[in-house]
């Protein structure tokens, strides 16, 4: 690990709110996207000439299109109670990183624009106008939220700051201002397939060799296979499970459950990621065009249910938007919307987590477990913010933060939890979620995992906690990057289904 050019934050025995540092990261400025990259995705690839004025028609059709946010920018009333619960104020002191600031920024420039005191006693109601430097400060800002929703659980009046930084990158990305990470990523997925870019030859060496090396290590044939025309699953998973480390881990255990169940599933190279960083930037049309791919390739291959393996804004979009997008689940009513929904089998939620099913087979005792198998493992789980608190599991409330655990119980002796106020609907994000994931941003990144970092330190301490189990393939790998920096070795890090893999015993005669 190279030395760090910043300051690392100490860990501490109580978590302490830090005094306020103006401006500590107003120099954070994520690397822009080249007019390549934007045009690829089919935004400007340049800031446009008449910048100012097209930002605020931009402003006025989201506002238009979208009530929440405009009830986001009427509704805040100053309260404070947001103040101190982002994990990037609370690593950096930055006061722009205050949830209610961060609104702030785009706040100030639609008072001026859209309300009658804005518009003619700017100076009594905080009114600005959008000059260079404050568009400036929308992207450096606007790229250190990693739209966890975190703020919002303590609104009292629910305001998302999600939602205003992804109306602010989407204005940003319709001027000609995107970021690079992001957009570059988005390019690859609709060419390609997948965020890595990852083409359908390679996947099919890897899968290849991930087989062969199960079978060493077991002495069983497991498959993983790969665009199986009339497979029972289609299982969309992030593309980082494929070569990854500890992703691929989790992959192994995805395959073992569905060898050991005896249920046939494919994966797809048409549609080999589940991520889609469309939701990151605001942009409903590039989520549905990468969303499509996986209609596609469920059409394409005939299967009849569709699982989505362990990615945190990945199940947000699949459960949350996937219906109404492109008609995985009742909603969109475009001929292959229908068609699909007449295909799936209407016994199983579509889409299912991988947890669901897992969680389902080990109820029943499908599968062979030995827990003792973990036992050099002491456990603790990190709820990842978009399967928190965007998303649900199972049918049952608070289902996303009760079925991963059962699951870790079911494969592990050993589990204990983090504080209460650091999990469940009140978990802190890794840091490197929503965008953020990118070496440029490494000061916001490792920062903004203090939080979580002070939680896991206290388990550690109290119950010598040596493994952080989580669902999303950003969470791994961001705790792989930043949790040497505080000190933890990265080996803790892992999946629930790598604790499955772990535990469950195959039989050569399977
Ligand atoms: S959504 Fe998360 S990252 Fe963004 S301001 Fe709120 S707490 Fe901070
Ligand atoms: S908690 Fe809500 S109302 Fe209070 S300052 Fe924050 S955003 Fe505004």
């Amino acid at each position: 690990m190279a030395a760090p050019t910043f300051e690392i934050p100490k860990l501490k025995d109580v978590s302490v709110v830090p005094a306020v540092q103006p401006d500590a990261m107003a120099h954070i400025k994520s690397f822009q996207a080249s007019a390549p990259i934007q045009e690829a995705v089919g935004f400007p690839g340049q800031l446009v000439d008449n910048w100012e004025q097209k930002a605020i028609e931009k402003m006025g059709d989201l506002l238009g299109k979208y009530r929440s946010f405009k009830v986001y920018l009427d509704a805040c009333v100053h309260c404070g109670a947001c103040t101190d619960k982002c994990h990037y104020f609370l690593g950096t002191g930055d006061p722009k990183n205050m949830p209610v600031a961060r609104q702030e920024l785009i706040r100030s420039v639609y008072r001026r624009h859209f309300t009658f005191a804005g518009k003619y006693f700017p100076k009594l109601v905080g009114a600005k106008d959008l000059t260079k430097d404050v568009l400036d400060q929308w992207y450096n800002y606007y790229y250190q939220c990693s739209e966890c929703r975190r703020c919002s659980v303590f609104c009292p009046y629910g305001i998302d700051t999600a939602e205003i930084t992804m109306a602010g990158r989407e204005i940003l990305d319709s001027i000609g201002v995107g970021q690079k990470y992001t957009n570059e990523i988005l390019g690859k997925v609709q060419r390609i397939g997948n965020n890595l870019g990852l083409p359908g030859p390679a996947l099919t060496d890897t899968l290849e060799g991930l087989e062969e090396d199960i079978e060493a290590d077991t002495g069983v044939a497991v498959r993983l296979p790969l665009d199986q025309k009339g497979a029972e699953v289609l299982l969309i998973t992030p593309s980082a499970d494929f070569f990854s480390e500890p992703h691929v881990e989790s992959l192994i255990g995805y395959a073992k459950v569905f060898h050991q169940a005896g249920i046939s599933w494919t994966l797809s190279s048409h549609a080999a990621e589940a991520g889609n960083f469309g939701l990151f930037i605001g942009n409903y049309e590039t989520m549905r065009n990468i969303a499509l791919r996986i209609r596609d390739a469920a059409l394409e291959l005939g299967v009849k249910r569709i699982i989505v393996g362990e990615c945190g804004h990945a199940w947000r979009v699949a459960y949350s938007f996937w219906n109404t997008l492109v008609g995985i689940g009742a909603g969109a009513n475009d001929p292959f919307a229908i068609q699909l929904q007449q295909q799936l089998d209407p016994r199983y939620p579509a889409p299912q987590h991988i947890c669901e099913f897992t969680y389902d087979l080990l109820q029943r005792g499908v599968l062979t477990i030995d827990k003792s198998a973990n036992d050099h493992r002491i456990v603790t789980f990190h709820d990842s913010c978009n399967v928190s608190r965007g998303s649900r599991m199972g049918d049952m409330p608070g289902g996303q933060f009760v079925i991963p655990r059962e699951i870790i119980k079911m494969v592990a002796n050993n589990f204990h939890d983090m504080a209460a106020e650091t999990i469940n609907e009140s978990t802190f994000c890794c840091g490197g979620g929503g965008g953020i994931l990118t070496d440029d941003l490494i000061e916001v990144r490792v920062k903004g995992a203090l939080p979580r970092m002070e939680a896991l330190n206290h388990v550690v301490k109290d119950h010598k906690v040596n493994f952080m189990a989580m669902i999303c393939a950003i969470c791994k790998a961001q705790f792989n990057k930043v949790m040497p920096f505080y000190g933890f070795d990265m080996s803790m890090v892992g999946g629930v289904h790598q604790l499955v893999s772990t535990a469950i015993q195959l039989s050569p005669k399977e």
